[in-house]
C-alpha cells in the first residue's frame, strides 16, 4: 500500500491542512459477512493491496448491529456459515445473534484479516475519476485513491424510519430494532412495537412477559411457520467435530432441502397452497381466539412476503397484556399513539421494527460513476438493476456484494455472497494480470440479463402473490431477489466473463511485464 504525499485536501474539511491520499489497489466498503469473506478470499489468492473500510467499531455488519431481544437467524446454523470455515459447535439448529456474531469474530481472527480493516472509517463519497481511471474516496479519516471499489455494505444497513406524524415529538424512548437502546429498561412499561416482520416477531415474544402492556401495530399480517428449533446434543457436536466430511455432508443436505423452496416459490407457485395449509393449521392450533385469528390471517399467498418462523409469536399475541392493533397509525402524541379509528393508546416506549431501506438506500448516493452520476440517479432512470447482482453499467471498476436481485428469499445469503466473492476476485486478478485500466459491464449486456431475469421472476409468488413487500420497488418490480435455484446464480458467477465488459488497457501495459495472480485467466 502506498501513501502519497501529494497535497489533497480531505473533501469534508476544506479549511483543514492537506491530508495525504492513501493509495490502494482495492477499497472494500463494509466489514460484515461480505467484507470479511472477500478479505479472506483476496488474501488466499495472494492479493494483499486492499483495505476494508467499516463505519462501525467491529466486524459483523448487520449481525453486530441487530442486538434486539430474541434476534436470531431463520436459516439453519450449519448452512448459515462460510464454506471455508465450518463450525461444528453450533449449539442449536437455528442460531441466535450472539452466537453468529461470535462465529463472525472467530472467522476474522482465524483468518488473520484484522490488520486489513479500518474501523470507524465511514465512506462519505466515492467518485470515479475518469482521467486516472481510479476511484477517489472521501472518508471520515481522509481521502483514499483505489483502482477498484467493492461495496459490501449489504442490504440491511440503513434502518427505515417510518414517516409517522409526531414520532419525533414523542416524550419517551423511540428506537429502531437495528439500533436497540439497551439503556432503556422496558420492564413494567407500556410498549408499542410497530411492524410485524422478521425482526418484530422475534422481539414481541422476547419482551411480552416483562412489559406491562404491549401494542403490536400490524399493517400486513405475516405467514408464520413452525421453527424446528432444538439444541444439538454433545454427541452430535462431537460427531460434527470428529467425523471427516460430516459438516460438509450435512450442509449439502440442508442446502438441497432449501432449494425445494425455489421450485415452490418461483417455478410452480400453486404449490404454495401446501405451505399455506401448514401455516394455517399452526395458526389454528396456536391462536384459539377467533377474533384474533381473523386479525392475524394474511390476505396474500404464502411466500409473497418473506416466510417467517416462530413457535412463540402467536402464543405471545394471545397474552392478556398484548393487543394486536390493525387500525393504521394516524399519529404519535407525546405519550400515546393515535390510530385512524380515533383510539388513543397510551405508551411509554416505541420500538420501530419497520425494516430497512433496501430499494431506496441512502448509500446509493455515495457512489458517483461516469459523468458524476450517482447510483440513485441511474436507478431512478433505469430501475434498480445490476449485472449478475454484482456490476452496474456506468460504474467502472466497481463491484457490489448483494446488489440488486442477488438476495435469497429462501436460503443462506452467505451462499450468494461467496458466489459473488469468487467472481470479484477473478475480476481483480484479470485487472491485474492483463494490466487493465478499467472494466465496465456493457449496458446492453446488463439490459439483456435483466429482461431475462424479470421474465423468470414474472411467475414467482413474490410478484403474483398479491402483497406489498420490501422486495418490490415503487413500480412493483422485484429488484431484491434472485428468481431461480441458487446454484444457477453460483454457476453464472463461476468465472469472470470479461467479454461482457468494456475494457480499457493501461497505457503502461504495452511495455510492462507483471507477475500473474495464480488461478486466473490472463
Ligand atoms: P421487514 O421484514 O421489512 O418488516 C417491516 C415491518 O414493518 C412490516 O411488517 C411492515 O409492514 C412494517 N412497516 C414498515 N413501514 C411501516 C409503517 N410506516 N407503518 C407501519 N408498519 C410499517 O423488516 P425486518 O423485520 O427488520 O426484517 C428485514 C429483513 O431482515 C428480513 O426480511 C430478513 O431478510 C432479515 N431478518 C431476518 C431475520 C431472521 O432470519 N429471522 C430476523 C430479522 C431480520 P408491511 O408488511 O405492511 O410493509
Amino acid at each position: 500500500m502506498v501513501v502519497h504525499d501529494t497535497a489533497v485536501t480531505g473533501p469534508h474539511r476544506s479549511d483543514a491542512p492537506p491530508t495525504p491520499v492513501r493509495e490502494v489497489e482495492i477499497a472494500v466498503i463494509g466489514g460484515g459477512v461480505g467484507g470479511i469473506g472477500l478479505a479472506v478470499a483476496l488474501r488466499r489468492r495472494g492479493i494483499e493491496d486492499f483495505v476494508v473500510l467499516e463505519r462501525g467499531n467491529d466486524f459483523g455488519g448487520t449481525w453486530r448491529d441487530n442486538t434486539y431481544p430474541g434476534a436470531a437467524c431463520d436459516v439453519p446454523s450449519h448452512l448459515y456459515s462460510f464454506s471455508f470455515d465450518h463450525n461444528p459447535d453450533w449449539s442449536q439448529t437455528f442460531s441466535t445473534q450472539p452466537e453468529i456474531q461470535d462465529y463472525i469474530l472467530g472467522v476474522a481472527e482465524r483468518h488473520h484479516i484484522r490488520e486489513k480493516f479500518s474501523f470507524d472509517h465511514e465512506l462519505i463519497a466515492a467518485d470515479w475519476d475518469e482521467p486516472t481511471s481510479r476511484w477517489m474516496l472521501a472518508t471520515t479519516h481522509g481521502p483514499i485513491s483505489a483502482r477498484l471499489v467493492v461495496s459490501a455494505m449489504g442490504a440491511l444497513c440503513e434502518p427505515n424510519m417510518p414517516d409517522i406524524e409526531g414520532l419525533d415529538r414523542f416524550d419517551g424512548p423511540v428506537f429502531h430494532s437495528a439500533q436497540w437502546d439497551h439503556t432503556v429498561d422496558l420492564a413494567h412499561k407500556r410498549v408499542a412495537v410497530i411492524g410485524t416482520g422478521a425482526s418484530a416477531i422475534q422481539i414481541v415474544p422476547a419482551i411480552a412477559s416483562t412489559v406491562a402492556h404491549l401494542d403490536v401495530f400490524q399493517r400486513t399480517a405475516p405467514w408464520i411457520f413452525p421453527r424446528l428449533l432444538r439444541n444439538y446434543s454433545k454427541l452430535e457436536r462431537f460427531a460434527f467435530r470428529r467425523v471427516p466430511g460430516l459438516t460438509s455432508g450435512f450442509r449439502s443436505i440442508l442446502y438441497l432441502l432449501r432449494e425445494i423452496y425455489a421450485i415452490v416459490l418461483i417455478k410452480f407457485p400453486p404449490a404454495t397452497a401446501g405451505l399455506g395449509l401448514i401455516a394455517a393449521v399452526k395458526m389454528r392450533i396456536e391462536v384459539r381466539d377467533r377474533a384474533l385469528r381473523a386479525r392475524v390471517t394474511p390476505e396474500y399467498r404464502v411466500g409473497c412476503q418473506r416466510m417467517l418462523s416462530s413457535n412463540e409469536y402467536y402464543p405471545a399475541l394471545g397474552r392478556e397484556n398484548v393487543d394486536v392493533v390493525t387500525s393504521g397509525i394516524a399519529g404519535v402524541q407525546k405519550d400515546s399513539i393515535v390510530t385512524v379509528d380515533g383510539t388513543v393508546r397510551p405508551v411509554d416506549a416505541i420500538v420501530v421494527a419497520t425494516g430497512f431501506r433496501i430499494t431506496d438506500s441512502p448509500t446509493f448516493d455515495l457512489f458517483r460513476g461516469r459523468a458524476g452520476r450517482t447510483l440513485t440517479q441511474i436507478y431512478a432512470e433505469h430501475g434498480v438493476s445490476a449485472y449478475k447482482g454484482t456490476a452496474v453499467a456506468g460504474f467502472p471498476n466497481m463491484f457490489v456484494i448483494l446488489g440488486p436481485n442477488s438476495g435469497l428469499g429462501y436460503s443462506s445469503a452467505i451462499y450468494m455472497i461467496e458466489s459473488q466473492i469468487k467472481y470479484i476476485v477473478d475480476a481483480v486478478a484479470a485487472v491485474h494480470n492483463r494490466q487493465i485500466a478499467s472494466v465496465e459491464v456493457r449496458p446492453e449486456v446488463q439490459e439483456r440479463y435483466n429482461s431475462d431475469l424479470q421474465r423468470k421472476m414474472s411467475k414467482s409468488v413474490w410478484v403474483t402473490g398479491g402483497c406489498r413487500s420490501w422486495f418490490l420497488d415503487s413500480t412493483g418490480r422485484n429488484v431484491a431477489l434472485w428468481p431461480d435455484f441458487s446454484f444457477r446464480f453460483r454457476r453464472q458467477l463461476s468465472t469472470f466473463d470479461i467479454e461482457s465488459y468494456d475494457v480499457v488497457q493501461r497505457a503502461e501495459s504495452l511495455t510492462a511485464g507483471v507477475s500473474a495472480i495464480p488461478g486466473s485467466r490472463r
